[in-house]
């Protein structure tokens, strides 16, 4: 399954995010846990939907659908020179999906900070400078062994030498890889060359206690608000030290302790949220009596390989998806009522699954 890595400088914040995450992820008794790497923190993906529907449909069990974290540890300037934890850490960035840097906003004297002054922008640059410099060394090193076949005029290495120089170009002037645009096939290529700036990008502004009900008072989140934006990354504000605390509370009291710091949604479930739509991942739903269960897909996926999301067997044997939009089914108020409205949809082997959908697989055994 697809995984957001957590990156970011020592002291910002890392470790008190992701002990939030295990403890949160910990509340979920369906997934052995006892498996999993200490370094994967598995969390709960929150959903209105989900529990609109189990209340529809009071099943025995309602389980929602989960999502990985990867905290990835060590980063320091001159990693890409095997500083530190370099090249191990830099190899563990390759793995994930897409990279959740923590970015310290917050002000506290008696933390020290790695550089010794709170500057956001120079924390940021820091890393990605890191990570550009070993992409950089990526591109040069294909491009030696590319380089002598396109001169041969060979049409595949031609045609893979110029994406090549795009992207030292564009590396050598600092701009990562995911700010470029490229063709279908060219971006294949890109792909194949798991560069870690190419990665979808979000940036987790960690503030004080005393910033998260008005964070945009805080110039240092509008300042890594507007470099995010230049570079096609995204922003969420958290204050980790909070979800760290709220993991401890049940779900009322948790809305509760949110409702008094005046928040709507735990910055926790915001980067749940965020970093599942910046991976292309959607969420469709089978809803039975014994169980009301959500499910992810990579969104583009046809109805088959989302039967065999729940089991292999359910893909193999497909035959057709009984599907209901979500809207439809709550508009209807009940299956029965959303036959009735003509809602309910044969969908076959073509069909492409879309986020919200209800669905009812039919399949051979
Ligand atoms: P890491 O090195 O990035 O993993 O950083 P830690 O999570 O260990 O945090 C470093 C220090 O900053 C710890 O003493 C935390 O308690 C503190 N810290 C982390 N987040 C916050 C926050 O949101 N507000 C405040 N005041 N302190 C925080």
């Amino acid at each position: 399954s697809l995984t957001a890595g957590i990156v970011g400088l020592p002291n910002v914040g890392k470790s008190t995010l992701f002990n939030a995450i295990t403890q949160a992820g910990a509340e979920a008794a369906n997934y052995p846990f006892a498996t999993i790497d200490p370094n994967v923190g598995i969390v709960e993906v929150p959903d209105e939907r989900l529990n609109q529907l189990s209340e529809l449909v009071n099943p025995k069990k309602t389980i929602p659908t989960t999502f990985e974290f990867t905290d990835i540890a060590g980063i320091v300037k001159g990693a890409s020179q095997g500083e530190g934890l370099g090249n191990q850490f830099l190899s563990h960035i390759r793995q994930v999906d897409a990279t959740c840097q923590v970015v310290r906003c917050f002000r506290d004297d008696n933390i020290t900070h790695v550089s010794g002054k709170i500057d956001p922008l120079e924390d940021i640059e820091t890393i990605n400078l890191e990570l550009m410099l070993a992409d950089l060394e990526t591109v040069n090193k294909r491009l030696q062994r590319v380089e002598k076949m396109a001169r041969q005029k060979d049409k595949e290495a031609v045609a893979e030498y110029n994406v090549l120089m795009r992207l030292k170009e564009a590396l050598e002037a600092e701009e990562p890889v995911r700010t470029l645009t490229f063709s279908d096939d060219e971006w294949k290529l890109v792909k194949g060359l798991q560069l870690l700036t190419s990665k979808p990008a979000l940036y987790a502004a960690n503030v004080s206690e005393e910033d998260v009900q008005n964070p945009d008072a805080n110039e240092d989140v509008q300042k890594v608000k507007e470099y995010a934006a230049k570079e096609n990354a995204e922003v969420i504000v958290v204050c980790a030290k909070i979800e760290e605390e709220i993991t401890e509370l049940d779900a009322e009291e948790k809305a509760m302790f949110l409702d008094d710091l005046g928040i709507a949604e735990s910055g926790l479930d915001q980067l749940i949220k965020r970093s599942y739509q910046l991976l292309g991942l959607g969420t469709f739903f089978t809803a039975g009596e014994p169980e009301v269960r959500a499910w992810t897909f990579p969104k583009g996926i046809k109805a088959p390989q989302a039967a065999g999301v729940i089991h292999s067997d359910f893909e193999r044997g497909f035959i057709r998806a009984e599907t209901v939009s979500y809207e439809d089914l709550m508009e209807a108020g009940s299956m029965a009522g959303a036959r009735n409205n003509g809602r309910v949809r044969l969908e076959g082997k073509e069909y492409i699954v879309q986020d919200g959908d209800v669905m009812h697989f039919r399949f051979n055994v």
